[in-house]
């Protein structure tokens, strides 16, 4: 007979499960077949979905640490980050933007519209060279934003971004920050950090995909980039994404009430670290040195290879990721490991593991000795 084995799924950084708070704050709206509810209408199904989106604005606003009124909802962090780029191009074409290296392709693809995008560098660890940062704001042409992520997708490193953000403005410059990563990681407060614009997506935390938000400080600009109705006072034009919106903010009241446990996640992270070093010591981990957020581990065994690993672990029952998801299908080189200048025979075998709330102690067990069978397998023969 045979014994089905529990999926493990240990890819939250390119999706992280429903959370049941999501599901079931969702579920009535779903399942009331006898009114829809805009929230622009005037009658009471209107009215209610008014409340439920003001509702779900105040746990945002919370987990980030502003005030209600300054968050926009939208479809996710690839719209709010379009839609500050975007909004600068728009409104400074002379002007510099400034972009860390480690990006995701919402940001570094930017200059897809963006005449002056500048890339500033990252180190080894993949940190932002603060001093390449101060010297690219120094320059005749004026920088007028200047945008990094608050954690690497792949790595999970964290940058100084207060550190960040007081050399962008000590230079004139407005500082946007990707907290796609961060939000509902570690506590988060926009205004301590000097952010002016933050991106964050509802799919990371525990809600549902499809929607997310953009958070304004108090510098007064308001990027829009879809225009026609009234919604989110006119910020953003569309009808809401009501259950999108009440998931989401059901998922960041949890993910703000469980900060504490997230943050013990490190302790079954360096577990396995210690386990996967144990099998294979020549294994590197990417950002070890550096702070790093609690549920990723970045590592590569040299001369692996990333594709061949992740079908191997995906026979076990094991959902793992090569990096960014953003690419899937195709395993591209880690943008995060270039930047990173990690050599390719390093870089090509770089799998990422990430955990959240429902992993288990058996799961982080269960890819060790996933590791230890895949790994011996590949062993070329008379090698020890
Ligand atoms: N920025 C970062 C750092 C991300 O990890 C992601 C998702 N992979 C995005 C932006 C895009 O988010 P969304 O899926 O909400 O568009």
């Amino acid at each position: 007979m045979s014994t089905k084995k529990r999926p493990i799924y240990l890819d939250y950084n390119a999706s992280a499960p429903m959370r049941i708070e999501a599901w079931e704050a969702i579920k009535p709206f779903f399942s009331d077949h006898h009114a829809a509810h805009n929230a622009s209408s005037v009658h009471s199904y209107g009215r209610e979905g008014r409340k439920q989106i003001e509702h779900a604005r105040s746990k945002i606003a919370s987990l980030i640490g502003t005030d209600s009124n300054q968050v926009i909802f939208n479809s996710g962090a690839t719209e709010g980050n379009n839609t500050v780029l975007r909004h600068f191009q728009e409104t400074y074409p002379n002007d510099k933007i400034l972009i860390s290296a480690a990006e995701h392709p919402s940001i570094s693809q930017s200059d897809a519209y963006c005449a002056h995008i500048e890339v500033i560098p990252v180190d080894e660890n993949g940190l932002l060279d603060l001093s390449a940062l101060e010297h690219a704001l120094q320059t005749e042409q004026k920088t007028s934003l200047v945008s990094c992520q608050f954690v690497n997708n792949e790595s999970g490193v964290i940058q100084d971004v207060a550190a960040i953000s007081a050399l962008a403005h000590r230079y004139g410059a407005l500082f946007h920050c990707d907290g796609t990563q961060a939000a509902g990681r570690f506590p988060l407060n926009i205004q301590e950090c000097g952010i002016d614009f933050l991106t964050i997506s509802s799919h990371k935390i525990g809600g549902p995909q499809g929607v997310g938000a953009l958070a304004l400080a108090l510098c007064g600009q308001t990027p829009t980039l879809l225009f026609g109705g009234g919604q989110e006072k006119s910020a953003r034009a569309g009808t809401e994404n009501l259950t999108g919106i009440i998931g989401f903010g059901a998922a960041a009241q949890a993910a703000q009430e469980q900060l504490d446990m997230y943050q013990k996640l490190s302790e079954k992270r360096d577990y396995l670290e210690d386990s996967l070093k144990e099998i294979s010591p020549d294994i590197v981990i990417f950002g070890k040195d550096v702070p790093r957020v609690s549920n990723t581990s970045f590592f590569s065994l040299p001369d692996t290879n990333a594709q061949t690993l992740l079908m191997a672990f995906d026979i076990e029952g094991i959902a793992l990721s090569n990096g960014s998801a953003c690419s899937s299908g195709t395993v591209k080189p880690s943008v995060t490991l270039a930047a990173m200048n990690i050599p390719e025979h390093i870089a090509q075998g770089a799998l990422r593991v990430s955990i959240g709330w429902a992993t288990h102690d058996e799961d982080i067990d269960a890819l060790s000795a996933a590791w230890a069978k895949i790994i011996t397998r590949m062993k070329p023969k008379g090698a020890s």
